[in-house]
């Protein structure tokens, strides 16, 4: 693969960040994390809310029509599992739907993909929505199905959103002046914003790990280990278990 044709991601950078040896894993061996129930449900529900918003019809029986279509039962233990999910799934539409029957706001994308360039490379991700406000602002959003609530100073410094904000600027071209992390679970909004300092930062750390990756160093980041779903396929790992037992 030549340069030009390699492309930067958040999901790429972040799993770099967690370590390069995963990232060597996922991206070029291709090892993933068998699917599951909370990664099924999260595509669910982003598929529903994707066909509403693209959709002309905003009523509640087609957004729920769209779920019963978007279901798809793979990654789930037992029935009793499904039909828990199926229900919190249920919950999070009807919240939702509340929510947006109230909202003045114009949905201006959903599932808005953007491919920019950064130096040399390509970078690509997907903004989950984006709305103007009757007052001429734009808000983005980023959909969380997860019942785990983030704290403000997360989501201040969540890289991704860093990385929408970039992708509203230099490519939409309007700037973005709320960017939300939208908890579905409990229909709440964490809001925050980004300087262009944050942006620089982050756009300057997508260019260095994108060097990294093309130089080919993938140095394993041992401590990480612990909390690490590929522990099983890492030879790093295997190998620092051996080198303990041996009290090497
Ligand atoms: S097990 Fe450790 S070294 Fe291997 S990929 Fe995971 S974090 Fe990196």
């Amino acid at each position: 693969m030549t340069r030009q044709e390699f492309k930067i991601s958040y999901s790429r950078v972040n799993a770099y960040l967690f370590c390069p040896y995963k990232y060597k894993l996922v991206y070029l061996d291709n090892f993933h994390v068998p699917v599951n129930s909370d990664i099924t449900f999260g595509h669910i529900i982003h598929k529903t809310l994707e066909q509403f918003h693209g959709g002309r019809d905003w009523s509640r029986d087609v957004l729920f029509e769209f779920y019963d279509k978007s279901w798809k039962n793979d990654g789930f233990k037992d029935p009793q599992q499904i039909f828990e999910y199926y229900r919190r799934g249920n919950q999070i539409l009807e919240n939702y739907y509340a929510s947006f029957c109230e909202t003045k706001s114009e949905v201006l994308y959903v599932e808005k993909s953007f491919d920019a360039n950064i130096g040399k490379y390509k970078f690509v991700g997907i903004i989950d929505r984006i709305d103007k406000h009757t007052d001429g602002t734009y808000e983005i959003m980023d959909y969380k199905t997860h019942a785990q609530i983030w704290k403000q100073e997360r989501v201040d410094k969540d890289l991704q959103l860093t990385f929408y904000a970039y992708a509203c600027k230099n490519v939409l071209g309007f700037n973005p002046d709320k960017i939300s992390v939208y908890f579905l679970s409990d229909n709440k909004k964490i809001c925050t914003k980004r300087t262009q300092d944050d942006i620089n930062n982050a756009i300057n750390t997508a260019m260095d790990i994108a060097e990294k990756i093309g130089a080919e160093n993938f140095d394993p980041d041992l401590s990480k280990c612990s909390v690490c779903d590929f522990r099983l396929k890492c030879k790093h790992f295997h190998e620092e278990k051996a080198a303990q037992k041996t009290g090497a």
